[in-house]
């Protein structure tokens, strides 16, 4: 059976996905609130939080950590 389009994608996107220099959550939860603080205070991301800012992005459930932290950090701001 020949690999279609569709398995060929997959591949790419799942090699593409798993970077050197990427955190695991363990890593990411640990600096995730730091980078909330940033991206609240429109701080410049640097280089250690891209990798964060990366992990965020493919990670669904650290994604929604981060969600809560920032509406969390929000409702702090405008009491
Ligand atoms: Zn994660």
């Amino acid at each position: 059976m020949p690999i279609t389009d569709e398995q060929i994608k997959a591949l790419v996107n799942m090699i593409a996905s798993v970077q050197p220099d990427e955190l695991d959550c363990d890593a990411c939860s640990q600096h995730i609130a730091e980078f909330a603080e940033t991206q609240l205070l429109g701080k410049t991301v640097d280089e250690s939080q891209q990798a964060i800012q990366t992990h965020l992005e493919n990670c669904h459930c650290c994604q929604a950590e981060f969600n809560d932290l920032l509406a969390a950090l929000k409702g702090i701001e405008e009491e």
